[in-house]
């Protein structure tokens, strides 16, 4: 059983400097449960953030200042000609948050030999590791692309969980090799949002939320109705995106808004970071919100 170190409600407070920090840093085991008679949240804040663009610094001050989990999941480098963190920017963001993996050159591993899809699995954890100075255990794929065999390939190489890019999902899934999301934090068209849910599957799991991001079709709009539960408060809101793209389409003050809207709902709302929300609580007790009997 593992569970973040911060306070279950997410806040920061209290405690000198260097307190606040160990609170926030690297992702503990421990054997407290994650859901407990006392620790009851409506919500599930879960946020990811692909790419390991320079710009994630400005998304993990901004993640700290609301008292928000994150975790980034960094590629060691990008094929795609996009900038990735430094070694400081990331020992830097690792201190905070967590960090996964995004292989080591941001390849989709569906288009790889099973070999080479490996390598890219194992180097870019191991690179990853040797840089921050702590062990990695998640992971995101590339373009959301799940090679054949990607379970095995992960739990080879030290993963226990892995993140797609699945939409319009409320909980966690049942498969902690194919995590899924609610949003991608991008001001798709509705267009987008239909035919990204007609692509997937677990049509009746994701109805709800598509419904609502169909019929409503602006990002903030939505976000914020799932964030004051005007729209039936989901269980497990996981929202997901690149800093490159928050930046070039300077959405950083509605960010901001949103988590002020968020956070000013706790403590029913819950911030974890990936790996602690990815575990089922062993002891969960018999009165659970119904969406948390899917996590795993
Ligand atoms: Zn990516």
């Amino acid at each position: 059983m593992m569970a973040h170190s911060s306070p279950p409600d997410g806040s920061r407070t209290g405690g000198d400097t260097r307190s606040t920090m160990e609170n926030v840093g690297a992702v503990q085991r421990d054997d407290s449960p994650l859901i407990t008679p006392d620790r009851h949240p409506e919500m599930i804040v879960i946020t990811s953030w692909d790419d390991g663009h320079p710009q994630d610094m400005h998304l993990a001050d901004l993640l700290h200042r609301h008292g928000i989990e994150g975790t980034f999941f960094v590629p060691v480098r990008n094929i795609e000609g996009h900038a990735t963190l430094g070694p400081a920017e990331l020992r830097d963001i690792a201190a905070r948050f967590e960090i996964g993996s995004h292989t080591l050159n941001h390849v989709r591993l569906d288009g790889l030999a099973p070999a080479d899809a490996e390598a890219e699995i194992r180097n870019g954890k191991e690179e990853l590791e040797s840089i921050v100075g702590q062990p990695v255990e998640g992971f995101c794929y590339p373009g959301g692309r799940v090679p054949h065999g990607a379970r095995g390939m992960l739990q080879r190489n030290g993963i226990s969980y892995a993140r797609t890019i699945e939409s319009f999902r409320l909980d966690c899934g049942d498969d902690p090799y194919q995590i899924p999301t609610t949003l991608q934090v991008f001001p798709h068209r509705r267009l987008v949002y239909a035919a990204n849910y007609v692509k997937g599957a677990n049509y009746f799991s994701r109805f709800r939320c598509f419904k609502t991001a169909f019929l409503d079709g602006s990002i903030w709009s939505i976000l914020n109705k799932f964030a004051t539960h005007s729209a039936g408060g989901p269980r497990i809101l996981h929202i997901w995106g690149h800093s490159r793209e928050l930046a070039e389409l300077d959405l950083w003050d509605e960010l901001d808004l949103f988590f002020t809207r968020l956070m000013s709902c706790k403590p029913t709302v819950m911030s974890l970071a990936n790996l602690a929300a990815s575990i089922r609580p062993s002891n969960e007790p018999d009165d659970a919100p119904a969406n948390f009997s899917a996590t795993y």
